[in-house]
């Protein structure tokens, strides 16, 4: 299977090379874990879990490593405002690391009622605090850094190209900028390490420079180097990591070791509620009360499947009754269908076709509807359902969770049944049906096979 997907940082649909034949080095950022996670954050982390799915459908083994943001950046991307950890705490009335641990394990249940398989690597910012010192000190040693009154900051004129992959007018930014109360010598200069200054803080560490906190982006660029190395395959993020945090992620890669971090940079759309922005202090949904007012949470995946995941997707109540709607009537079909069919090959090709470029899941999601609605056998168009559904990842084969389940003592009598109507022992076949009948189920014969439902 030869992968096309679209690069941010070459701005098209690129043939997917990896580095190591049949592997594939993954980066996806990761929550910060101050508050719940809202469903436009839940969205990015579906398409990483599509991007996944896809690589290991073909082949790949995926080394996926996802951070955890459980130190404090700003509230803004311009390292001014409140600490997000801190000001979590302060709601919360809680310890900013016991704020952490409890929104870290939220996002796992999140993800594991979406059905996203978990990173092979999770780690902790607060846990790599020496990998970040140490990184600050190599770019300091290689003439990236300065200190002012703020702390440690990067130099970003020292990088050729800085701000590449957004495609950044460093110079009309500069042109605009405004006072700040940090000194940067250049606009589009971050914080490497801030000074805790005056300011008692529960997360502060010791450094070369004093004590303090990391800034934002450098976790990134250190924990994606352990345990990926310098230069590894994909980088992925939401669209508002572009012009500032993958910005920076790879500004600090190319001062340390010359690289671009990733051969590949692929950013998720955002989702948007009621067509207005989504933010964690805004306009905010969690899957939670999704699950609350009676959706099951696989009808959000399936909503986030009829998009692509490079354009903007509009979440509303009715989108998502029409989601629900929709996969329950797909259970309903897949309820009644024998197992054991074989796939179709053709439509396993045209399947990869849509989703092996650029992961097209609506046109994947409008090819597999045909599909059903054509002559094949239903075993056989179950089978191509189950096949699809190692990437849509719906739990399609975990019928008995649904109401509409046919139990496996009526399965066994029904492909009895059939067994026996092969033979053309059709009085043995209607004692059959009767049996069924008598345990509450309903099956009709069809051309190929049979459908059984509840009466
Ligand atoms: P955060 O926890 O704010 O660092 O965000 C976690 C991930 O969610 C990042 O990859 C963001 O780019 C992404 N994200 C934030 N808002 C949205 C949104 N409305 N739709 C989709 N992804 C988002
Ligand atoms: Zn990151």
């Amino acid at each position: 299977m030869q992968f096309e997907f679209y690069d941010t940082l070459q701005r098209e649909i690129v043939s997917f090379n990896p580095i190591e034949a049949k592997r594939a080095g993954l980066y996806s950022c990761g929550p910060t874990v101050y508050d719940y996670a809202h469903i436009g954050n839940l969205r990015t982390y579906l398409f990483v879990d599509i991007l996944k799915r896809t690589l290991s459908a073909g082949g790949y083994t995926v080394k996926h490593v996802m951070n955890i943001t459980d130190v404090g950046h700003l509230v803004s991307d311009g390292d001014t405002g409140e600490d997000k950890m801190e000001k979590g705490s302060r709601l919360a009335k809680q310890s900013a690391w016991e704020i952490a641990k409890r929104f870290e394990s939220h996002f796992f249940e999140d993800l594991d009622h979406l059905n996203i398989i978990h990173p092979e690597i999770i780690c902790r910012a607060t846990e790599h605090i020496a990998e970040q010192i140490e990184y600050i000190v190599d770019l300091e040693r290689k003439g990236f850094t300065y200190i002012n009154d703020d702390g440690v900051y990067f130099d970003t004129s020292k990088i050729d190209q800085y701000g590449y992959l957004a495609r950044l007018n460093v110079e009309g930014l500069q042109a605009g900028k405004r006072v700040s109360y940090v000194q940067k010598r250049n606009i589009t200069d971050f914080a490497l390490w801030k000074f805790s200054g005056a300011t008692t803080r529960q997360m502060e560490w010791h450094s070369p420079w004093g004590i303090g906190f990391p800034g934002w982006h450098i976790e990134c660029s250190a924990m994606a180097e352990k345990y990926l190395g310098p230069l590894f395959d994909i980088h992925v993020g939401g669209e508002d990591h572009i012009p500032v945090h993958h910005s920076n992620e790879i500004a600090q890669t190319q001062g340390r070791h010359g690289t671009q971090l990733a051969n590949y940079w692929m950013h998720g759309y955002f989702l948007q509620i009621d067509n207005e922005k989504v933010a964690k202090s805004g306009k905010s949904l969690t899957l939670a009360t999704v699950i609350e007012a009676g959706f099951d949470p696989l009808s959000y995946r399936y909503l986030v499947l009829t998009a692509h995941y490079r354009s903007r997707l509009n979440f509303s109540w009715s989108s998502i009754t029409a989601a629900q709607n929709t996969l329950k009537k797909l259970r309903k079909m897949l309820g009644n269908w024998e197992h054991g069919g074989v796939v179709d090959t053709a439509y396993v090709k045209k399947f990869h076709d849509f989703i092996d470029i650029d992961l097209n899941t609506p046109r994947a999601l409008a090819l597999m509807w045909d599909m059903l609605g054509g002559t094949l056998p239903t075993s056989v168009k179950r089978a191509n359902v189950i096949y699809s559904d190692q990437i849509f990842g719906l739990q399609l084969d975990r019928l008995e969770k649904t109401d509409e389940v046919i139990p496996e003592h009526i399965l066994t009598i029904a492909e009895e049944r059939k067994a026996i109507r092969q033979e053309k022992d059709w009085a043995t076949s209607d004692i059959l049906r009767d049996k069924i009948s008598e345990l509450g189920f309903v099956i009709e014969d069809e051309k190929e096979g049979y459908t059984v439902r509840k009466k």
